[in-house]
């Protein structure tokens, strides 16, 4: 049976080519980085340190209120002048420009990128985009993992791990295939402790029990099994929580029975672009449609979407729900 990298030996090869004639190389990834974005890019960066160390190799975007740095180093900060010579954009994990969380991307020579969100624009010369992947690391680690003359760390499988686990929800979700565990099988061999790398990821503070509290307290249920929360910035501030960590509690509604789809609702009043930050996963039905009618996207169990005014909170659950009315 022709494996994975053999299918796509093409593609690999013309990214290989790209990276193997650029002495100078920036990873970009999306904003507001999950365990994935995070995972990919780290894992490709410390795999090209480790195999080409006369490159010039660098990671930028924004950061994370709790990864960072429990779990990854503080992004670079790299000033304008970096830019301004020949240089190689490798894009992991992100379909759109505008999600890019670096917009210095569009300044290099040669942008490439490994992605399994769906491809809205065109935005590289070269691309390897699999929707049917569980996660980008799932795609970047087979990349690497056949890169003729190079070795994968465990410091790097481990990146790539969080990755893996982070986007297949424990490896839970649809997305989930064999190949999948193959490639946890690949980087489990590189011999990084498994448990202690899973205490790292999931460990929780005392007070992060006072938000799962409020979240169980305050949730809401659509008639056709739409489970979902909202935190207000008032009740962020009370809760000593930002934004970006109201999406922490989503899954308490996964594999409750009659819940179809779950969804947290986080105000952020971000000056520049307010709204309410959406997370919405499902068990079952696609959600990703609803996702981009309501300002997001993402994958068929696990999608983002926004509302920028509240008060159409009963249409967008309204439009949830009608998945889920039995025809
Ligand atoms: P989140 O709920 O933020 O964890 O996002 C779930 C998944 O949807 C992740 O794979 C995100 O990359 C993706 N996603 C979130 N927001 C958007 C968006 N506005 N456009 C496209 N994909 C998104």
């Amino acid at each position: 049976m022709t494996s994975y990298s053999e299918l796509h030996e093409t593609t690999y090869e013309k990214l290989r080519e790209e990276i193997r004639t650029h002495a100078r190389i920036v990873i970009f990834r999306h904003i507001k980085p999950d365990f994935d974005a995070l995972g990919t890019q780290m894992g490709l960066y410390t795999f090209l340190k480790d195999n080409f160390p006369e490159k010039d190799v660098h990671f930028v975007g924004d950061g994370h209120p709790t990864f960072i740095p429990r779990l990854f180093p503080e992004p670079e900060k790299l000033d304008e002048d970096y830019f301004k010579q020949k240089f190689l954009a490798i894009v992991v994990d992100v379909g759109d420009r505008k999600r890019i969380a670096d917009p210095r991307f569009e300044m290099a020579d040669a942008i490439i990128k490994f992605d399994h969100h769906p491809a809205n624009e065109e935005i590289a010369k070269v691309a390897m985009l699999d929707e049917e992947s569980g996660a980008a690391s799932e795609i970047v680690s087979d990349f690497c993992l056949s890169f003729p003359g190079t070795h994968l760390s465990s410091e790097a499988a481990k990146y790539f791990y969080i990755g893996l686990v982070g986007d297949t929800g424990r490896f839970m979700y649809s997305s989930t295939s064999t190949h999948t565990f193959e490639i946890a099988e690949a980087l489990l061999k590189t011999g990084f402790n498994l448990s202690s790398l899973y205490q790292k990821m999931y460990e929780k503070k005392l007070d992060d029990l006072k938000v799962t509290a409020y979240v169980l307290n305050h949730f809401s249920v659509s008639p056709h099994g739409v489970a979902y929360y909202l935190l207000s910035d008032q009740v962020q501030k009370e809760l000593a929580i930002t934004s970006e960590r109201g999406k922490e509690n989503v899954n308490l509604f996964a594999n409750i029975e009659g819940i179809n789809a779950w969804c947290s609702l986080s105000e952020d009043l971000s000056p520049n672009d307010p709204c309410w930050r959406i997370s919405i996963r499902s068990k079952e039905k696609d959600i990703a449609p609803i996702a981009n009618k309501w300002g997001g996207g993402g994958h068929p169990q696990a999608s983002g979407a926004r509302l920028d005014d509240i008060s159409d909170l009963d249409k967008f659950i309204g439009d949830l729900d009608a998945l889920f009315i039995e025809e």
